[in-house]
């Protein structure tokens, strides 16, 4: 019986191979296109997995914008991806680094260890970021610029089990224009990351990957396409009366750029960072441009071509990040014009990205998946205007606080000099002292605890005690609680302050402000970094694989996304992976 099975799946396995060589004849492609299509059909697998992930996209700009995408873009992943309308991170440093980590090793930053873009490092007292690395160079950086690497990534990513699978015969590449949104959803085991240096206006990489960057890298930056965008204005796509009506009027008063770098806070902006000539200056305000993602396509689709991406059996994957959307975000809020015009262009970047996948590899041998790392909340000048009761939390006046509890508690008789004056940490930023509130997290100098014997537990409770008599703080939690794991897990934002907790890297104390108020200076217009639904809903949309297009509605983290993949490549999901299969989408 079993052999009699056997042997006719062999012969329908064989009617299938005829009908495909069939086929291919009849379509007569080149003989290389032809072999490799066959090899794809035969294994029926994938040969890329391209990961897009938009910085700072929030799910409701498919909404709001989606009538006016084109056919090729984000409408053509909408309408033949599967995409859950209700993904949220369940993870609360909704922060860039935290987000790419988790995009692709499916697991929270308590797994990660990535738990914010920066953080005071416990052992040197030196501000780190999350891919900072002094052991290693930057390569075609600009002058004593630092490199960067995936070393602080605790888990391991699906590229890095693609290449576990394939004896290092699949290829991993990341690219963003910042150094952690290419390095972080790539891995470890990566083949190669890529971003942009504003110091020196090339694409760059570190000799974590290689001793020198490929020559198709150098001849690329050789032509210094950066500076075609010097002085470029970046007018509206569509006219304005379309903007007026779906995002209001241009500058309004709680945009509030100022004249940052030559520019306004009104169209149109001319890219110029109030430099004469291309330099720094222009670069970083190039970042602030939606300019900057079409040179990240220019380069990606080099990248394509000459890593030779999705080419054979062996599934590659292909990590890009769009970071200009999170720049033009921060400076003028999810509400504005310019936000409303940086979605319309990356729907088009993205069009024209997977026009060139789709010729080169077949968007039928891709798995395509589209998220973000994070929301942004509204200004909060704008919140509070229209009655949302926004707010900036200073963070100067919470230190104050919890300094004047601190010395009641220990020095109650006013000793001099005050033995609580270094309790809380002070952190080396780039040779400025700074206090240890930095993330909505507070940390302590612990030398300095042990030195006066001070109970550890007791501190945090009567720091966190101060920090909540500060208007706008909601909700303080304390080390020891969270390693206890003395949170509910029925309550999202406790569960999400936990999954965000990593014991080595994370303060002492971490505070959940109010919705829609912020720890910001003036000079950021707004931002994200909160457990509410403005930073955590964003787009998750897988096109390809098994998976059926449409619009599904149960509860979805991007966690999902790496196991998911996984499972459809048949591959060990990655080592901390903590989300689900996508079941109700795989057929
Ligand atoms: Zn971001």
């Amino acid at each position: 019986m079993t052999n009699l099975t056997g042997s006719r799946q062999r012969f329908l396995s064989f009617l299938l191979v005829i009908s495909l060589i069939v086929v291919s004849v009849n379509g007569a492609p080149a003989l290389g296109q032809r072999r490799s299509s066959q090899q794809a059909a035969a294994n029926n697998r994938p040969r890329l997995v391209l990961l897009i992930a938009v910085d700072q996209f929030r799910y409701d700009y498919l909404e709001r914008f989606g009538d006016l995408f084109g056919p090729n873009g984000l409408r053509r992943l909408m309408n033949d991806g599967a995409s859950w309308v209700n993904a949220n991170y369940d993870h609360m440093p909704t922060y860039t680094a935290p987000g790419h980590a988790t995009l692709m090793s499916g697991a929270y930053p308590a797994e990660t260890g990535i738990v914010a873009n920066e953080w005071p490092d416990r052992e040197t007292g030196k501000k780190v970021t999350s891919v900072s690395d002094s052991t290693t160079r930057l390569l075609a950086g600009g002058p004593n610029e630092e490199g960067s690497s995936p070393r602080r990534m605790m888990a391991s990513t699906l590229g890095d089990e693609l290449r576990l699978a394939t004896n290092d015969r699949a290829k991993v590449v990341g690219i963003s224009l910042k150094d952690r949104s290419a390095i972080l959803p790539a891995g470890r085991h990566a083949n190669a990351a890529y971003w942009f240096s504003a110091r020196s206006g090339n694409f760059v990489s570190s000799d974590y990957y290689f001793a020198h960057l490929p020559k198709w890298v150098e001849d690329f930056n050789a032509s210094h396409p950066a500076n075609e965008y010097f002085g470029k204005l970046w007018e509206r796509l569509l006219p304005s009366a379309e903007y007026e009506k779906r995002a209001g009027p241009d500058s309004p008063p709680w945009e509030n750029i100022g004249n940052v770098r030559g520019d306004t806070n009104a169209f149109p902006h001319k890219i110029t960072g109030g430099a004469s000539a291309a330099g720094p200056d222009f670069y970083s305000a190039l970042e602030y441009s939606p300019f900057s993602n079409d040179l990240l396509v220019s380069f990606t689709k080099q990248a394509i071509v000459n890593e030779q991406l999705g080419q054979d059996e062996f599934t590659d994957l292909l990590a890009i990040s769009f970071s200009a959307d999170d720049y033009v975000g921060h400076r003028y809020g999810p509400y504005s014009q310019e936000v409303m015009d940086v979605t319309l262009r990356v729907d088009q970047q993205i069009a024209a990205l997977l026009d060139f996948v789709d010729s080169r590899v077949g968007l039928r041998n891709t798995i395509v998946i589209l998220s973000a790392d994070h929301g942004v909340a509204p200004i909060p000048e704008h919140a509070t205007a229209i009655g949302l009761s926004g707010g900036r939390v200073n963070s100067t006046q919470a230190v104050a606080k919890v300094k004047a509890a601190l010395t009641a508690r220990y020095n109650p008789s006013g000793k001099t000099p005050d033995p609580t004056a270094d309790y809380i940490l002070k952190y080396d930023d780039a040779g400025r002292m700074r206090d240890g509130m930095i993330n909505a997290n507070l940390y302590f100098n612990l030398a300095a605890l042990n030195r006066d014997g001070v109970n550890l537990e007791e501190i945090q409770r009567v720091s966190a005690a101060a920090l909540m008599t500060v208007p706008g703080i909601a909700r303080c939690f304390t080390r020891d609680q969270l390693l206890r794991g003395a949170v509910s897990s029925t309550d999202a934002i406790e569960r999400r302050v936990l999954h965000g907790f990593y014991p080595q890297r994370s303060g002492d104390v971490i505070v959940v402000t109010d919705a829609f108020k912020y720890f910001i200076e003036s000079e950021i217009t707004a931002t994200h970094g909160s457990p509410y639904t403005y930073d955590t809903h964003v787009p998750q949309i897988i096109m390809g694989g098994r998976l059926k297009g449409g619009k599904y509605f149960q509860a979805a983290a991007p966690t999902d996304i790496a196991p998911t993949v996984a499972a459809v490549l048949g591959i060990q999901p990655p080592s901390n992976s903590v989300g689900r299969v996508l079941i109700e989408a795989i057929q």
